[in-house]
């Protein structure tokens, strides 16, 4: 399978991050102040010190984001996007979208793209709150003209969704989102070294892809970040990893995939 990818590269590794700042928790737990302050460290601290690790590795990111965080921080959104980073849809305000009517659902979906709008952004990527998709999602994504989800779990390389409309998936896995390691297992990072290392050297050797999902709120902290730098040094360091955008990867498996 490693002829798949573009010349010079054997397998690829999609980092993104889910920017969802206090979006969830202003949800979730609209009086809890402190639930909500623990995701203002994103735009405070771990937003500036990722960006600059990222430039001192030389690898653009894709940054999933809820319409709440774009008309909150504005500024730290235009930052990443001023960075060279890509910024794509994550829901209005992190809703569990199963626990919406239709009519909600739609809602979301349009506030979303107004808040993308009002930074003069048209999003072309979707990652669902919670991966939480339901039977209308890929409807909206249709409609509004999305190019790529990266929801589903069923492999570990990128597939063509829908044909009809060039929607792309670029796949996930609970596995590697650093939330369930960090917060709901508060694994030291050494730990979850052990967990993505090996996934990744499997990647490398057969060829394939896979996704890394961070949370700058969780990955920012100081001995978490630099676990991360460890590892996406160890496959920098071999000059055949792609680390795509998701927008840079879509549009490579569209046209590598689609019989149109
Ligand atoms: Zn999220």
């Amino acid at each position: 399978m490693s002829d798949f990818w573009p010349e010079g590269y054997r397998c690829a590794i999609f980092l993104s991050f889910d920017y969802d700042a206090s979006s969830a928790e202003m949800w979730k737990t609209p009086h809890d102040l402190v639930a909500q302050s623990r995701g203002r460290f994103a735009p405070k601290v771990a937003i500036p010190r990722l960006l600059d690790l990222l430039d001192k590795l030389g690898i653009k990111a894709t940054f999933f984001t809820p319409g709440w965080t774009v008309d909150h921080y504005p500024e730290s959104v235009e930052e990443i996007i001023s960075r060279g980073h890509e910024v794509a849809g994550h829901g209005y305000i992190h809703e569990r979208m199963n626990e919406l009517s239709a009519e909600g659902e739609e809602g979301v979906f349009n506030r979303m793209m107004e808040a993308f709008e009002r930074i003069g952004v048209k999003p072309v990527g979707y990652r669902a709150p919670y991966w939480i998709v339901t039977t209308r999602t890929l409807n909206h994504l249709r409609r509004l003209g999305f190019k790529y989800s990266s929801n589903f779990m069923d492999d570990d390389m990128p597939y063509i969704l829908d044909e009809e409309h060039g929607i792309v998936e670029l796949p996930v896995e609970w596995m590697l989102d650093d939330w369930p390691q960090f917060e709901l297992q508060r694994k030291a990072p050494e730990e979850v070294y052990r967990l993505w290392k090996p996934e990744l050297e499997g990647i490398y050797e057969l060829g394939r892809y896979a996704a890394l999902t961070c949370h700058p709120q969780c990955i920012g902290r100081i001995s978490r970040l630099k676990m991360l730098e460890k590892l996406l040094r160890e496959f920098l360091d071999r000059d055949d990893v792609w680390f795509p955008t998701g927008r840079e990867l879509s549009e490579w498996v569209r046209r590598r995939l689609s019989a149109s």
